[in-house]
């Protein structure tokens, strides 16, 4: 069993609060994605629980074991880190076969191994080649390579397909997401790349100002998120929001409609929805479009509705040009209500 717990971990850089109120439990063969923007402490966190960062107060547990006071080597991790540390002067075989020689492991399972994980990241031309004249994306995946032959219970990983073009990257993406499942690792992935966290995850924890602010499967941090923050930085384009005052009865007042809501005594609330789940229709938001954008499958229409810009993501077959007026109806099971003082979802 290789669940990790964290407990109430924080850490601050002099006065600087870099993580505060960290508790998370990543369950044993869970692929964990740690998701954020840059400098919202993914990282640090990452470093925490590698061992390679002390938190200022808090526990990490492994297996049931207290591990925050164990060196790295001694907390049965591997890590694969932005600046991959490949040995320039090692061949690629040498690099993906270095932990399985500490162990002292026979000759045929380390070639046995070294040659397995190279394929999976499709690297097996290049086993003679020195890392030192590999290129940057082809060192990132000796790298992870290195950390899967170490078949390690546990396995941490920051940002592992940065510096891979686009296409290769998704290769990797689903390749490495098949290895840790077939290989029943434990997993937690940092990015800031939202579709590589959507694809990977079992679960994300979106992290704002080094607190998680909800960890939660993909579709249910897409469809339900528990703050603006998510609603807004998960979904591209992201969700659209429009101010609300009560109309009575469970009925609010968005852009002059009358749309069914919570049942809350609140002054006003923030009405959200994905500009996926709007539709043309005879009843809905009144809407003037600004810019068109026809991509292929849809088309992207940003909208001024209430003052606000507004996008929503039409069926590509409709033609719209800018000054159109339309009326867009919300999906009603779509709509998510905020709070816009705590900026928490209410419903
Ligand atoms: P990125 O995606 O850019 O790597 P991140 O979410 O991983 O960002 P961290 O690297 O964890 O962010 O950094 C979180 C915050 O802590 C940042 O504001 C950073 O400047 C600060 N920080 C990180 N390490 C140190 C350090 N050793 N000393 C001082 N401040 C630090």
């Amino acid at each position: 069993m290789a669940e990790i717990q964290i407990k109430n971990v924080a850490k601050k850089f002099g006065a600087y609060q870099a993580l505060s109120d960290i508790n998370l439990t990543i369950h044993d063969q869970e692929f964990m994605v740690l998701l954020g923007a840059s400098g919202c402490g993914k990282t640090t966190l990452l470093r925490i629980i590698a061992g390679l960062e002390t938190a200022t107060t808090g526990e990490v547990w492994i297996g049931g074991k207290r591990v925050d006071h164990l060196a790295p080597k001694d907390r049965g991790i591997a890590m694969v880190f932005q600046n991959y540390a490949v040995f320039p002067h090692l061949t690629v075989f040498e690099n993906i076969g270095f932990g399985l020689r500490m162990q002292k492991l026979p000759n045929d399972v380390v070639k046995e191994r070294v040659e397995r994980t190279a394929t999976l990241m499709h690297i097996e031309q290049l086993l003679k080649r020195y890392s030192g004249e590999l290129s940057g994306g082809q060192r990132q995946r000796v790298a992870v390579a290195r950390a899967l032959a170490m078949e390690p219970d546990v396995i941490l990983m920051d940002e592992p397909l940065s510096n891979l073009d686009a296409l290769l990257r998704l290769e990797m993406r689903a390749e490495l997401k098949g290895v840790l499942a077939e290989s029943k690792t434990t997993a937690i992935y940092v990015t800031h790349d939202q579709v590589e966290a959507m694809s990977l995850a079992d679960r994300i924890s979106v992290m704002h100002q080094g607190k998680i602010i909800q960890a939660a499967s993909p579709i249910e941090v897409y469809r339900n998120p528990a703050a603006e923050f998510v609603a807004g930085f998960i979904g591209n384009p992201p969700m659209n929001f429009l101010t609300a005052t009560p109309a009575g009865d469970g009925k609010w007042t968005v852009a002059g409609q009358v749309i069914d809501g919570p049942r809350l005594g609140a002054s006003q609330l923030q009405f959200a929805i994905r500009p996926e789940d709007l539709g043309p229709a005879e009843t809905g938001l009144p809407a003037t479009a600004k810019v068109v954008e026809p991509l292929g499958a849809h088309l992207l229409v940003t909208c001024e509705v209430d003052g606000h810009s507004f996008r929503a993501v039409l069926d590509s077959d409709l033609t719209v040009k800018p000054g159109d007026r339309l009326t867009l109806a919300p999906q009603a099971d779509r709509i998510r209500w905020f709070d816009p003082e705590t900026t928490l979802a209410v419903a």
